[in-house]
C-alpha cells in the first residue's frame, strides 16, 4: 500500500531515507556517547537542593521503593490507600523525577495533561493547560506525595547502594549513600527508563573553560530566570551553545532563543516538529467530567495509540492523529489486510503524508531556506521521538538564533573557548548538553546497584541474556521483590504513566494478599516466569530497532539491540489494552497464577 496523494513518491521518499540514515550510522553506536562518572561526575550533581547532613537510619519498612519518580508515586499512593507502609528512597532532593530533574526552560509532557498527569482525580487537581508546563507536574508530583503521607517516610537526597535478600528472615537490606541499613518486606525499583544524563564523546568534552551543564541539571543561578518560564536575564550578554536537537532541546530552544545575546544550535539530526496546540483547559467542562473520568480517558487514548477502534478520541493529538489516519486508511478498503504486513503497509503510506506535512510545514514557517531545508527529518515519525511545539521552529526566524547543521557529522571538536563545526570556531559563554540519557546501556550502569537475590545470586547475572520476569514485575530467585516500568508488560511509551499506573494496582493486591495470608515470601514459579518470557518471545511486540530508521536511542544508534536488549524491551503480544485486561483480571481473580505465597 502506497500513498494515494500524487505529490509524494515513495520511491524517491524511500531512497531519501537511506541516504539520510547511511550518512549518521557510525560504528561506536551507544559507545559514542560518555557515561557522567570521574571527571565529569559534577554534571549529575544535583543542582536544586543541597542535601542536608543526617544520622544514617537502621529500621524496618514493609514496602522500600528505589525512585520518587511517577513509578514509586503510583505505587506508593496505592500501597498507602491498602493500609501498606512504603518507605520511598530517592536520590534527588525530592520527588518528581524526571520532573525533579528536568526543568529546564519549556518544559512540557509530550502527552496531554488529562491522561499524562496520575491520579488527577484522587488530588482533585485539574491540569490548567492540555500540556501542563514542568513546574506543574512538579508540583504535582508533590501533591500526591502530601495526599499520600509519602513525605512522612520517604529518604530524599540518599542514593541506594545495594539491596541483598536475607532468605532466613526474609527481608531485603538496603543500604544506601548515607550509610543508612534499611530492612525492608519487599523492595520495589521504578527508577525509570532515562533517568542518568549522558554526554557526547567529542574530542575535548571536557576541555571548555567557559560555564556548561546538561539540560537535566539547569542552572537558573547563571542563567537568570526560573522553571515557570521567566525571562532568563543572565544570558542577555552572552553567546550560549546547545548541543542536541532532540524533545529536551526543542523546547528550551525557543526560551533560549529570546534570552541569548547569540544562540547556536548545534544539529546532528532534526527532529520532527508537529503542531502542538496548546491551550488552557477550561473549569467549567472539567466540572462536567462524571467520576471515573481518568481512567476512561487512558484507556480510549491507549486504544486509539495502539491502533484499535473507538468510537470518540478524547485527547486529539498528534498522538492519536497518526493512528487514527492508518485505521481510517485500512478500513477505507472494503476488504482491508489487517495482517501485520497490511498493517504496517498502511502504516508506511500513512507516515509518508504525515512527514510529508511535517516538513511543508517547516517551509511554512522558517524564512530562510537554506535553514528551512536543514530543518527537514528524513525519516519515519516513529523512528525518533516525535516532537510537538509551536515555537520551535519559529524561534530560527530571530536573527541571533543559528542553526549550527552539521549535516549528519555532529560537532567534531570541543576546545577551551568553544567548538567546531567543519573548519568553522564558535566561540563561546555557555555550552548546555541537551544530549540525553542512557539507554540501552547496563543495568549496573543505569540502576547504579544491583539487588542480590536468594543464595547471592546477581540481579544482573540472572539476566546476563536480557530481562527474565513474570509481567514484567516479578523475578524468580528474587522473593518480595518487584519491578515497575512499561517492559515484558504493555510496553505502552506513548504514555508512560498508564503502565505505571496499572502496575501500582497490580502490586498493591499482590502485598496486600501476601499481608492477609500472612505470607512472608512471594516469588514466581520458574516455571511461569519461563511460560511468559516465552509468550513474549513469541510475539511481535517490541520497542523499536528498526534497521531502516535513522539512527537514535530507538535502535541503539543503528547497530540494532543485541538478543539481551531485544528481551529487554519485549511487550505482550497482543498488545497493551490486551495486557491491561489480561493484568486486570490476573490481579482481582485471587489467585495470583504464577505466584507462591510462602
Ligand atoms: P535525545 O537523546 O533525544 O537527544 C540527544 C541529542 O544529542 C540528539 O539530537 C543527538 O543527535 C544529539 N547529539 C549527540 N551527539 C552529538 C554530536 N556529536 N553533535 C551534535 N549533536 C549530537 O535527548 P533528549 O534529552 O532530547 O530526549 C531524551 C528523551 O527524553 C526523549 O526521547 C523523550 O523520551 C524524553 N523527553 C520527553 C519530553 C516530554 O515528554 N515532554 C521532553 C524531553 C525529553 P542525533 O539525533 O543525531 O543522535
Amino acid at each position: 500500500m502506497t500513498s494515494t496523494d500524487p505529490n509524494i513518491d515513495t520511491e524517491f521518499l524511500r531512497q531519501k531515507y537511506r541516504e539520510e540514515r547511511d550518512k549518521r550510522l557510525r560504528t561506536d553506536a551507544n559507545d559514542q556517547y560518555l557515561e557522567i562518572v570521574g571527571d565529569f561526575a559534577e554534571y549529575a550533581d544535583d543542582p536544586y537542593v543541597e542535601a542536608t547532613e543526617r544520622e544514617p537510619i537502621f529500621d524496618e519498612v514493609t514496602v522500600a521503593f528505589v525512585g520518587g519518580g511517577f513509578a514509586g508515586l503510583t505505587t506508593g499512593a496505592r500501597l498507602v490507600e491498602a493500609g501498606i507502609d512504603v518507605r520511598i528512597i530517592e536520590k534527588g532532593g525530592d520527588v518528581g523525577g524526571t520532573w525533579y530533574w528536568n526543568r529546564y526552560p519549556g518544559a512540557q509532557c509530550d502527552t496531554a495533561s488529562m491522561v499524562y498527569m496520575p491520579l488527577l482525580e484522587e488530588t482533585g487537581h485539574m491540569p490548567t493547560e492540555k500540556y501542563a508546563k514542568g513546574a506543574e507536574i512538579l508540583e504535582h508530583s508533590q501533591r500526591i506525595a502530601t495526599h499520600y503521607g509519602l513525605y512522612n517516610n520517604a529518604l530524599l537526597s540518599t542514593e541506594v547502594t545495594g539491596a541483598e535478600w536475607d532468605d532466613d528472615t526474609s527481608r531485603w537490606i538496603i543500604r544506601t549513600n548515607r550509610g543508612d541499613e534499611i530492612r525492608a518486606k519487599f523492595l520495589s525499583i521504578g527508577t525509570g527508563p532515562l533517568h542518568r544524563p549522558k554526554l557526547p564523546g567529542i574530542p575535548g568534552v571536557g576541555s571548555f573553560k567557559g560555564h556548561t551543564f546538561h539540560t537535566s541539571r539547569w542552572d537558573y543561578e547563571y542563567t537568570g530566570g526560573d522553571s515557570k518560564g521567566a525571562l532568563m536575564t543572565g544570558l542577555a550578554d552572552k553567546r550560549v551553545g546547545i548541543i542536541g536537537t532532540g524533545a529536551t532541546s526543542v523546547q528550551a530552544v525557543p526560551h533560549l532563543s529570546k534570552a541569548c545575546q547569540e544562540l547556536f544550535v548545534f544539529q546532528r539530526t532534526p527532529s520532527s516538529i508537529d503542531i502542538r496546540n496548546n491551550h488552557a483547559i477550561d473549569p467549567e467542562w472539567f466540572a462536567t467530567l462524571e467520576e471515573g473520568w481518568q481512567q476512561k480517558w487512558l484507556e480510549n487514548f491507549t486504544i486509539l495509540q495502539t491502533l484499535g477502534f473507538a468510537e470518540e478520541d478524547y485527547v486529539k493529538d498528534g498522538w492519536t492523529d497518526i493512528t487514527k489516519r492508518i485505521v481510517a486508511r485500512l478500513l477505507a478498503d472494503p476488504e482491508p489486510d489487517l495482517s501485520p504486513t497490511g498493517r504496517l503497509a498502511a502504516y508506511y503510506a500513512t507516515d509518508d503524508e504525515k512527514m510529508t506535512e511535517i516538513r511543508a510545514r517547516v517551509d511554512e514557517i522558517v524564512k530562510d531556506e537554506a535553514t528551512a531545508e536543514a530543518l527537514k527529518p528524513w525519516y519515519r515519525q516513529l523512528c525518533k521521538r516525535p516532537c510537538f511545539h509551536d515555537d520551535y521552529l519559529d524561534a530560527y526566524n530571530n536573527p541571533s538564533t543559528h542553526l549550527i547543521d552539521t549535516d549528519g557529522k555532529g560537532v567534531e571538536r570541543i576546545d577551551e573557548t568553544g567548538v567546531w563545526v567543519g573548519d568553522t570556531h564558535y566561540e563561546l559563554d555557555c555550552l548546555i548538553y541537551a544530549s540525553g540519557f542512557e539507554v540501552g546501556t547496563s543495568f549496573q550502569r543505569r540502576w547504579g546497584f544491583e539487588p542480590i537475590g536468594r543464595d547471592g545470586v546477581g540481579l544482573y547475572d540472572k539476566w546476563d541474556e536480557g530481562m527474565i520476569s513474570l509481567h514484567g514485575t516479578h523475578v524468580h530467585g528474587f522473593p518480595n521483590l518487584f519491578i515497575v516500568g512499561p517492559y515484558q508488560a504493555a510496553a505502552l511509551i506513548s504514555n508512560v504513566p498508564h503502565n505505571l499506573v496499572e502496575r501500582g494496582r497490580t502490586l498493591a493486591a499482590v502485598v496486600s494478599h501476601a499481608e492477609a495470608v500472612g505470607a512472608e515470601q512471594v516469588e514466581p514459579t520458574i516455571e511461569a516466569e519461563t511460560a511468559w518470557i516465552e509468550l513474549l518471545e513469541g510475539g511481535e511486540r517490541r520497542f523499536g530497532n528498526d534497521a531502516d530508521c535513522t539512527p537514535g536511542y530507538y535502535n541503539n544508534e543503528g547497530a540494532l539491540f543485541d538478543a539481551a536488549a531485544i528481551r529487554n524491551s519485549l511487550g505482550y503480544p497482543e498488545g497493551a489494552v490486551a495486557y491491561f485486561s489480561y493484568i486486570e483480571e490476573w490481579r482481582t481473580s485471587g489467585d495470583f497464577k504464577g505466584l507462591e505465597f510462602r
